[in-house]
């Protein structure tokens, strides 16, 4: 009988370990590895990669095998070239440090999987030394955007989203008006989703990946139903309004910038204090409606 219960007690302490370190456990041992390197943790790497726009299937015949081949290591210097890092294209600890913090899906490069993104006006404002990136802007006719919410979004959600809709419009042309109409029917389409949740991003429970908003004029804003979400800043949970805040940049037109005191910085802690609009924020959303 003891054994017995020893054995459940095991059982329930190994699943529940499983469930926390399963995000980024493949990043754990890859430092220093490189091209030409075989590894375990390779793909879910090249995967994960893949998601945010760094590598593209399309470019390599590795994608299902831990091979570090020539699309990976471009992959890797890619991501290391946004972020600041230093760019060696090998998998040093500053990088899967930041790597295996958890983050926003929105990729943070758009080219590869969506095709309705206007290429040419992301690549001139690549050039300029600001880290914020302009993706996409609604049409001069449309500063009043509606927004509503999946039938099944938390109650206790709705303030801290009108709370981030509010900040936006002190800084830009929008308002920010609730339909009475149908979910569907709204320019923003705010839910809660878990897992394969049909639009392409897969969520990943909780940590990993937290939410995601998708661009003008799509306009879907999904939060990672999986993340222990909280009306206030507090250890352990994870900030609605922060995390709101930064998804509507992207519901606005904002891609990731790299600076890491920016509203639109990708990563953020649970626990991590509220962010206010930096600089570069404020330089980004005056760069995408200028005449506002
Ligand atoms: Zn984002
Ligand atoms: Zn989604």
């Amino acid at each position: 009988m003891t054994s017995k219960i020893s054995f459940l007690y095991i059982l329930v302490l190994s699943a529940i370990l499983i469930i926390c370190h399963a995000h980024h456990e493949f990043l754990k041992d890859l430092n220093g590895t490189r091209k030409g390197d075989h590894a375990n943790g390779l793909i879910e790497l090249k995967k994960f990669l893949s998601y945010l726009g760094y590598v593209n299937p399309a470019n390599s015949i590795h994608m299902n095998d831990d091979f570090f081949d020539d699309e990976l290591e471009s992959g890797v210097k890619e991501y290391q070239t946004f972020f600041k890092l230093k760019v060696t294209g090998v998998l040093d600890q500053e990088t899967l440090n930041l790597m295996s913090k958890p983050r926003c899906g929105t990729p943070d490069h758009y080219f590869m999987r969506n095709s309705e993104v206007n290429h040419s006006f992301e690549k001139v404002h690549l050039s300029i030394s600001s880290r914020y990136r302009l993706v996409k802007a609604w049409p001069p006719n449309k500063r009043n955007l509606t927004f509503s919410y999946s039938p099944n979004t938390r109650l206790d959600a709705k303030v801290p989203i009108v709370i981030a809709f509010r900040k936006w419009s002190r800084i830009s042309p929008f308002r920010f008006l609730i339909t009475h109409g149908r979910y569907v029917d709204g320019d923003i389409k705010i839910g809660f989703k878990r897992w394969d949740h049909g639009d392409g991003y897969p969520f990943d429970g909780k940590g990993g990946i937290l939410a995601h908003a998708f661009y003008p004029p799509d306009g879907r804003f999904h939060f990672d139903a999986d993340e222990i979400w909280d009306t206030k800043v507090r250890q352990g949970t994870l900030d609605i309004q922060g995390v709101a805040l930064h998804e509507v940049g992207h519901i606005l037109g904002l891609g990731h910038s790299a600076d890491r005191n920016a509203v639109m910085f990708p990563h953020v802690e649970y626990g991590e204090p509220r962010k206010n609009f930096s600089q570069d924020d404020i330089d980004g959303i005056r760069a995408l409606y200028p005449n506002n």
